[in-house]
């Protein structure tokens, strides 16, 4: 199977190259020419499976130019026993008789995140042995908090590969601070930058597009790659979730064979609900897509209206990782859905960049319709939310799975359509200590996020996870701070280049 671009669907590469460059040279994101197909039969045939065995059965599908040797040392690397804290991976949790939670985040940095960012060091490493075997593999990150560190800890000491990480100062929880700040490997580099999150993804974007800067990594035998959600090694791990989770339905009873179900996702940069719509293409029974927006619900707007507006306040919420205003993954769900029009997507695109805004056509918006819903909740919905869904199923959910379950609750209300429906948990309600205390109790003490932890922990007998127990005595390593126009210049700095 081959990938093309976005913006130049003439271009034609191997899923390789797609993963080693991250992003296309037109600007473009990676998308498969053909979305495989999974039948009924093959979704039964694997109940028996290991989420292992699954991983390995629907990339073998996307990945066609690694051999099956590779594919198995990938996966079984990247989620093998006891990188996960459940044997599942990624487990579902009975809320409701038709209400399951998909827990993303039992890996080592406790996001989901994880999912994705544990296997892609492998895809990288393999890849790029094939489509660029005597570069040094740099990867630059920008993060709203839990890409950063679930990508440094992915990286950490892979060899050949460098991680540089930048974050936005104020835009992230004092954990996810701390998780990045400590993080250890002789490979590695974080820095906070004078800005939002947008501000870091803009900034990452320029400097990984700038062809000055790619000769200068050139001539020291570096080459740019990224572990961003553009990558297309990031999303194609998170469509083995949407398959496993079908799958234990089916296993549970909650769906016979083709009984569709919905998913409803907590979304930012239009990964995760993207891998979503992708496991949907292949014929995985899924209805409806439900996006899940914060404050910042410029996708809300967009999924209903087919006007996609930037030009808007930016709030900063309890719910950091998705406080997001450009959405960058959107760019392959309208490559598919205006039927590969990539002169379309360029000029929607270009209008972004410049005006901040774009309309889609009619036709792309009834496409949208028939398959995303989308709502938004805000911080005090959420808050509420928590607190009863706590109360009603004692289950503690992060404030990001919060929006999730609001959105899904109002969904159901107001359409009546309370078909089976997974929810996808972003989170450990522990990487948010204060915000899940004040949604339970209405306040928080004055104490630092450890002491809230503990609060948090002996008021709901609920386990603080072990990565975040042990940050309290690990060590500071970086303090930096940048000014956004001197990005490029850390990036020497950190490379000693
Ligand atoms: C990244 C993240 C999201 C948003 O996911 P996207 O793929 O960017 O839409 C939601 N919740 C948490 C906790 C995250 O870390």
């Amino acid at each position: 199977m081959l990938y093309t671009s976005t913006r130049d669907k003439t271009l034609r590469v191997t899923s390789s190259e797609a993963i080693t460059r991250g992003i296309s040279a037109d600007g473009g994101l990676f998308v498969p020419c053909d979305i495989p197909k999974l039948s009924l039969q093959d979704l039964q045939d694997m109940i028996p499976m290991s989420y292992i065995q699954r991983a390995k059965k629907i990339l073998s599908l996307y990945l066609t130019d690694f051999t099956p040797e590779e594919i198995d040392a990938c996966v079984s690397g990247a989620y093998r026993e006891g990188k996960f804290d459940s044997p599942k991976v990624a487990p579902l949790h009975r809320l409701t008789d038709n209400v399951d939670i998909l827990e993303l985040f039992r890996g080592p940095t406790c996001a989901f995140k994880d999912m994705a960012l544990q296997l892609l060091p492998y895809l990288l490493t393999t890849a790029s042995k094939k489509a660029a075997p005597d570069k040094q593999i740099v990867i630059l990150v920008a993060t709203s908090g839990d890409t950063g560190k679930a990508a440094l800890e992915g990286f950490k000491d892979v060899p050949n590969t460098r991680i540089l990480v930048f974050y936005p100062e104020n835009g992230v929880s004092p954990m996810q601070k701390l998780q990045m700040c400590t993080q250890e490997g002789d490979n590695v580099a974080v820095c906070a930058i004078q800005g939002n999150f947008d501000d870091a993804q803009s900034g990452v974007k320029r400097i990984f597009t700038d062809e000055r800067v790619g000769q200068k990594l050139a001539e020291n035998g570096l080459m740019f790659s990224s572990a961003n959600s553009i990558n297309w090694g990031r999303l194609v791990p998170q469509i083995v979730y949407y398959c496993s989770a079908y799958t234990d339905l089916l296993e549970s009873g909650t769906v016979k064979a083709g009984e569709p179900m919905n998913v409803v996702v907590p979304t930012g940069n239009f990964g995760n609900i993207l891998a979503a719509y992708y496991a949907r293409e292949m014929g995985v029974p899924i209805d409806r897509l439900i996006c899940a927006s914060n404050e910042n619900n410029v996708l809300t707007d967009f999924l209903t209206s087919g006007t996609y507006d930037r030009n808007r306040t930016f709030y900063t919420t309890a719910s950091p990782s998705m406080d997001i205003l450009i959405s960058s993954n959107l760019e392959r769900l309208l490559f598919h859905l205006s039927g590969e029009d990539d002169t379309l997507v360029r000029t929607w695109m270009s209008a972004l960049s410049k005006d901040g805004t774009y309309t889609v056509t009619a036709d792309v918006l009834d496409k949208i319709r028939t398959i995303f819903s989308a709502a938004a909740a805000d911080d005090d919905k959420t808050a509420g939310t928590i607190r009863k869904t706590y109360e009603t199923y004692n289950y503690l959910s992060d404030t990001h799975t919060g929006v999730a379950i609001a959105v899904c609750q109002a969904y159901r209300a107001e359409t009546g359509d309370c078909k089976p429906t997974v929810v996808a948990s972003t989170a450990s309600p522990y990487k948010f200590a204060r915000s899940v205390l004040t949604a339970l109790n209405g306040k928080a003490p004055e104490a630092d996020d450890f002491d809230l932890s503990a609060i948090l922990s002996e008021q709901t007998g609920t386990k603080i996870p072990a990565p975040l127990a042990s940050l309290r005595d690990k060590t500071v390593r970086f303090t930096g701070s940048s000014a956004i126009a001197d990005m490029e210049q850390r990036v020497y700095d950190m490379l000693g280049i």
